[in-house]
């Protein structure tokens, strides 16, 4: 059975925190002006802990004095050059060596943009390429997943798998197909285990690829958590028996590690949390700590060789961005990158997320919390009218929505996507501070509870 339909019904309700802003287009935008460590203060005077980490990115909060350091020297140093034409600039070195060293040994090459939307563009272009320069020209089909965010450019925003993105931009491109959202408590059939679940989503995603055409397939796109999505986790076996199709019909792998990756799962990267095998990588947001734009996509020998190869015979390797690599962004990324190795960021989530996995279980006891679900220093609160059957509120009801209203109100920024409120909170919070945030997260639910009571919209 497909889940598309259930799928369908589910992400039209989907709002993407991207586009929130438009609902409170008569309020004029909420002015943030300063920032200290996991906090944020408005033009108000009023402090918030940032419960997103701004989009899922200030790892390191937002007041870290060396990263502002390493921006001002490089901009006294060598303020600006490009990597076109053979050329290159140290800080742009010492970080793609840097992330080869990082990971999986297959990784041959670093491409650096300046946005996920963009690592994720031109992953779509090489795996057109590759496909080409190897002789297989009919291979060009990309399969990524309903509810995954991959972007917002032309390619990344045809992967991402919400339809307002999609809708009245003419999107997505041909191509791109989608399968099914693995999301188990929200797609698992009444009596299905979550086995039979996830061989029921691999079933499903073999058709795809056995109608389509094996030949046709080119990529499978896939994030390690969905967190845009709503912080859907993959179930217990999804990806050994993904990895297992995409073996099996010859389909390259592109990981999207543009949230997942630098710490947040609790491993440096989702990739060593779900023992995924990439051909491709994209990053983005906490390679920097969001401090300045940079993104990277890797990609592995076996592409690299064929690039070369193909751009030799062509006579160059025409695609790159006139701020890819940006000297100042690299010696930004460069210094995150010493500062998570030096403070041991990785030890650090592994010591607090337990606290705060807890924290999260225990709200998910609240009666307006179907799922509560997370992993490392990211997790989502599904909200459902009732517990025993599921049932969701409409969208124009949006009890998420009306939750991260009040959290903003005790003191927390985040924000409902759909059903789920997301926390996602700086790298560097402390477990006092996530029971602070945890505690503030509670009154926002209690107030939703007796604003939802209030609107005849439960029974509890
Ligand atoms: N990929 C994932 C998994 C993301 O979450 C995002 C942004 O949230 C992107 C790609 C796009 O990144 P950007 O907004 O930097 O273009």
């Amino acid at each position: 059975m497909s889940l598309t339909d259930l799928q369908q019904r589910d992400i039209d309700s989907l709002l993407h925190p991207y586009t929130n802003h438009h609902l409170h287009q008569s309020q004029g935008p909420h002015v943030i002006t300063g920032g200290e460590g996991i906090y944020v203060t408005d033009d108000q005077g009023n402090r918030y802990i940032e419960g997103l980490a701004g989009l899922f990115c200030a790892s390191l909060g937002f007041s870290e004095p060396r990263l502002a350091q390493a921006a001002f020297e490089q901009l006294q140093r060598m303020p600006f050059y490009h990597a076109f034409a053979h050329k290159s600039t140290q800080p742009g070195i010492e970080l793609a060596e840097r992330l080869l060293a990082m990971s999986p040994p297959s990784m041959a090459k670093v491409f650096f943009a300046n946005s996920g939307s963009e690592a994720n563009d031109t992953a779509v272009k090489l795996v057109w390429y590759y496909h080409n320069a190897i002789g297989q020209p009919q291979k060009k089909k990309i399969i990524a997943r309903q509810r995954g965010y991959h972007g917002v450019t032309v390619a990344s925003a045809s992967l991402t798998g919400l339809p307002n993105n999609h809708r009245d931009f003419d999107l997505p491109i041909a191509n791109i197909l989608h399968t099914d959202c693995p999301h188990y408590y929200r797609y698992g059939l009444p009596g299905e285990s979550e086995a039979a679940f996830v061989d029921r989503c691999v079933a499903n995603l073999e058709a795809l690829i056995q109608r389509e055409g094996a030949d046709t397939i080119a990529a499978f796109f896939a994030e390690p958590v969905m967190v845009s999505g709503g912080v859907i986790l993959p179930p217990q076996g999804y990806f050994a028996k993904v990895q297992a199709l995409l073996r099996k019909y010859d389909i390259l792998f592109v990981v999207d590690e543009v949230i997942c990756g630098f710490a947040r799962t609790g491993n440096m990267f989702g990739w060593q949390t779900y023992d995924l095998q990439p051909d491709m990588i994209s990053l983005a947001k906490q390679l920097s700590a969001a401090y300045m734009p940079i993104s990277a996509l890797l990609v592995n020998d076996k592409i690299d060789q064929v690039l070369k190869a193909q751009s030799e015979k062509i006579g160059s390797f025409s695609h790159g961005f006139t701020y890819g690599g940006h000297p100042v962004a690299a010696a930004v990324a460069l210094e995150a990158q010493k500062i998570y190795q030096e403070r041991d960021i990785v030890g650090h989530v592994r010591r607090v997320a337990p606290r705060f996995q807890a924290g999260i279980r225990r709200l998910g006891e609240h009666p307006l919390i179907g799922e509560a679900r997370g992993v490392g220093l990211v997790a989502g609160l599904e909200f459902v009218r009732n517990k025993q059957t599921r049932e969701t509120f409409a969208p124009e009801q949006s009890a998420a929505a009306y939750a991260g209203r009040r959290a903003q109100a005790h003191g927390v920024i985040t924000r409902g996507l759909g059903d789920t409120l997301s926390l996602c909170p700086a790298l560097i919070i402390d477990e006092e501070q996530i029971d602070d945030l945890i505690a503030r997260i509670e009154r926002a639910l209690d107030d939703t509870l007796v604003w939802a009571r209030e609107q005849g919209l439960v029974d509890v």
